[in-house]
């Protein structure tokens, strides 16, 4: 039987938790592979398909939802779906590695209500909405609606914190990392 075993992060968007997942991935003795997840929204600056995300149509992400190919997926934003494909777990658990999971907190959740044993869930906690905020407008790469958008969303999932195994406050990136790094390296090394 495969021992993989899955270690997600998740926050409100804008909370850093892209740079957590980087910096454990960096590490090797966690031999972790990232899940790339599918998306139906349109490819950002430089990402790349089949690297940050399998950037799907939203017919293609319709249809494999109705072949039931996903382990998770949601409605993230409007028409905007984001999911987990089986096929990608499988393909990280075949090549011996554990996986590590970069979404949304919905998706976090049902992760670790599938796989309640084999599952570390950290909700990453940004220092306030307020810095949210700033970060998102800092990043420059949503409109000032989408922005509100996902500020909005922000107050929303940061409720959903107390269900996570952990929560790490992002207000100091090098402490937020090794905190983070000591974590998944007690659950998956003991
Ligand atoms: P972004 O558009 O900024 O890349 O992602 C938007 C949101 O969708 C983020 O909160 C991100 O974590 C989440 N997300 C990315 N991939 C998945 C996924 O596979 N499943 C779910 N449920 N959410 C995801």
């Amino acid at each position: 039987m495969n021992q993989g075993k899955l270690i997600v992060l998740s926050a409100p968007s804008g909370s850093g938790k892209t740079t957590l997942v980087k910096h454990l991935l960096h590490k090797e003795e966690l031999n972790l592979g990232f899940s790339i997840s599918a998306a139906s929204r349109e490819p950002r600056g430089a990402e790349v398909h089949g690297k940050d995300y399998y950037f799907l149509s939203l017919r293609e992400f319709k249809d494999k939802i109705k072949a039931d190919e996903f382990l998770e997926w949601e409605e993230v934003y409007r028409d905007n779906f984001y999911g987990t494909l089986k096929s990608e777990v499988h393909r990280l658990w075949d090549s011996g590695k554990h996986v590590i999971f970069d979404i949304d907190v919905v998706g976090g959740l049902d992760i670790k209500r599938i796989y309640p044993d084999r599952t570390l869930a950290i909700f990453i906690k940004p220092p306030s909405i307020e810095e949210l905020k700033i970060r998102l407008k800092k990043r420059k790469t949503e409109s000032e609606d989408k922005i509100n958008m996902r500020v909005a969303k922000a107050s929303t999932e940061m409720a959903t914190a107390p269900q996570f195994d952990a929560i790490v406050t992002n207000d100091d990136l090098e402490k937020a990392q090794e905190e983070v790094y000591q974590l998944v390296k007690k659950f998956l090394l003991g």
